[in-house]
């Protein structure tokens, strides 16, 4: 028993914690210089490798820096190079001598960020590797480009390496509860309560679980932050290793008795989301906030007034300005509304089902305000995928050929059409009428009580039989908003599986994967 305890207390998390900053003038510029030296850094390493690429082209001997490892031992090797940096001294007899400097201001970042974008540039072409062998599971991905100033994102990594006495590099509250020290950077103030991060990393007294003695260590760690500008604020990301949740704040599945229905969730039409179990009882419904919105239409007047402004003009700049932090605000509003959503889902039903992601793409994404709620959705679903890992909640992706709106949930007839204006579901065979997202969220719960009862009576088939239909919803593999799957793929891993519908007494054909 003890033996599985320790093994459950070794599950980690990873987690991540982000605060807006509150830098004064000197660390802005600073924060700045930080993620100008990054995209530098990131470019120059692309260059190191387009020029070995083109030198292979006549020599095929030329080894190209293609890993991360690899690029931070040719950008390191580069930077002290004549190429990097040169300055002529005149001597008084007036005779000039060249003297190699190297990057001359490599010293006044920290050296992190130049390895830390050597490594996302390794990424970037491991991802172009992938994509051309046809192994990348994720969306395609080009040859890396270059980094624009004024046109991606500023921003940058620094890794929380020990420092002298084994302290953290990375530290929070260190002079007063809401600040963030950064290694070079120094103690920038944060604008955000950091109280529950603190406590994770407060020092307590534990069992070592390797040595099996007690020490003094905090439960978390930071691995890493990364700092970026969001419209005209700072913003830090900090990476923490956390625990996993205490057994008392998990779902106990299978746990005695049987486990209680699903909880379909769809995605609504005027609204955000309607939650509801198989019998059509709603336990959720969820409208996209007021600000939000309202924010909407002051995002549509400011793109309108930048496009009229004069390129170039400071006026443009201002507009420019605008535009972003209305983009950032709507951001962080659609942020903590999704988090609000999929938080009480994961904590208050322990099996929840949704519809595939792509459905809503496929389908409706013709206007903005339509394509901003899919962006949306896709990551309501990332959201609801670690948080019922976290909770250890049952999360079941349904089949996106699945016809949750046009079936009826009381009889399970598919009607051939169903308009997008009609907003109840009318059934002319058992005369059922309910509001259509409800219906469509029953229909989801019924799809997975049924497939799940399915695959327990059948537990050869797959083994565990437990979430055998939740494709990408354990673990690693396949997640929502991974992008497009093809219908052919589809095709050649599903499984029809026949479901007695017990209400009806009649048959129903369940797809699944
Ligand atoms: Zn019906």
């Amino acid at each position: 028993m003890s033996h599985v305890l320790s093994t459950l207390a070794r599950v980690m998390r990873a987690t991540t914690f982000r605060f807006a900053l509150d830098p004064t003038p000197a660390q802005a510029a600073m924060l700045a210089r930080h993620a100008g030296a990054s995209r530098y850094a990131y470019n120059q390493s692309l260059r190191l490798v387009v020029d070995a690429l083109a030198a292979k082209e006549i020599d095929p001997a030329v080894v190209v820096p293609w890993s991360g490892f690899d690029l931070i031992n040719a950008f390191n090797a580069w930077k002290k190079t004549e190429d990097a940096g040169r300055v002529f001294v005149v001597a008084a007899d007036g005779t000039s001598t060249k003297r190699v400097t190297g990057l001359a201001w490599r010293h006044e970042v920290a050296a992190q960020v130049f390895e830390e974008a050597a490594v996302d540039l390794g990424r970037a072409l491991a991802a172009y590797s992938q994509s051309r062998s046809g192994s990348r599971k994720r969306q395609r991905m080009g040859f890396p480009r270059r980094k624009r100033k004024g046109r991606c994102r500023d921003s940058f990594r620094l890794r929380n390496n020990k420092g002298k006495g084994g302290s953290s590099r990375i530290r929070i509250g260190d002079v007063c509860p809401r600040s963030v020290a950064l290694p070079r950077i120094g103690t920038v103030r944060v604008h955000d309560d950091t109280r529950r991060l603190r406590r994770l990393l407060r020092p307590v007294a534990q069992t070592d679980l390797d040595t099996g003695e007690p020490v003094v260590a905090p439960r978390a760690n930071v691995l890493s932050a990364t700092v970026s500008r969001h419209g005209a604020r700072w913003y830090v990301s900090l990476n923490l290793q956390a625990p996993d949740f205490h057994a008392k704040r998990r779902h106990q599945l299978r746990r005695g008795g049987s486990p209680p229905g699903f909880v379909g969730v769809d995605r609504g039409l005027a609204l955000f989301a309607v939650a509801a179990t198989s019998d059509g009882t709603e336990v959720g419904r969820w409208q996209a906030p007021k600000p939000l919105n309202r924010r909407l239409g002051r995002l549509r007047r400011r793109s309108r007034a930048l496009s009229r402004t004069k390129p170039g003009s400071r006026n443009r700049a201002k507009a420019a300005r605008h535009l972003s932090q209305e983009h950032a605000r709507i951001a962080n509003l659609r942020r903590s509304f999704l988090h609000e959503i999929s938080g009480h889902l994961a904590k208050t039903h322990g099996r929840l089902v949704v519809e595939d992601l792509a459905v809503a793409n496929l389908v409706r994404n013709k206007h903005l305000a339509r394509a901003i709620a899919d962006a949306a959705w896709a990551e309501f679903g990332r959201q609801l995928r670690y948080k019922s890992t976290w909770l250890g909640a049952e999360l079941v992706i349904c089949d996106r050929w699945f016809p949750s709106t046009k079936t009826c949930s009381r009889c399970g007839i598919v009607k051939p059409r169903m308009g997008l204006a009609e907003r109840t579901f009318d059934c002319g065979q058992c005369n059922l009428i309910m509001d259509r997202d409800r219906n469509a969220a029953a229909n989801l719960a019924a799809w997975a009580d049924a497939t799940s009862m399915a695959a327990a009576q059948a537990p050869d088939r797959q083994a565990g039989g437990r979430t055998t239909n939740a494709h990408g919803a354990k673990g690693g593999g396949r997640h929502p908003g991974d992008g497009a799957t093809g219908r052919n793929e589809v095709g050649t891993e599903a499984q029809v599986a026949w479901a007695e519908d017990t209400r009806a007494g009649c048959c129903r054909v369940i797809s699944a994967r």
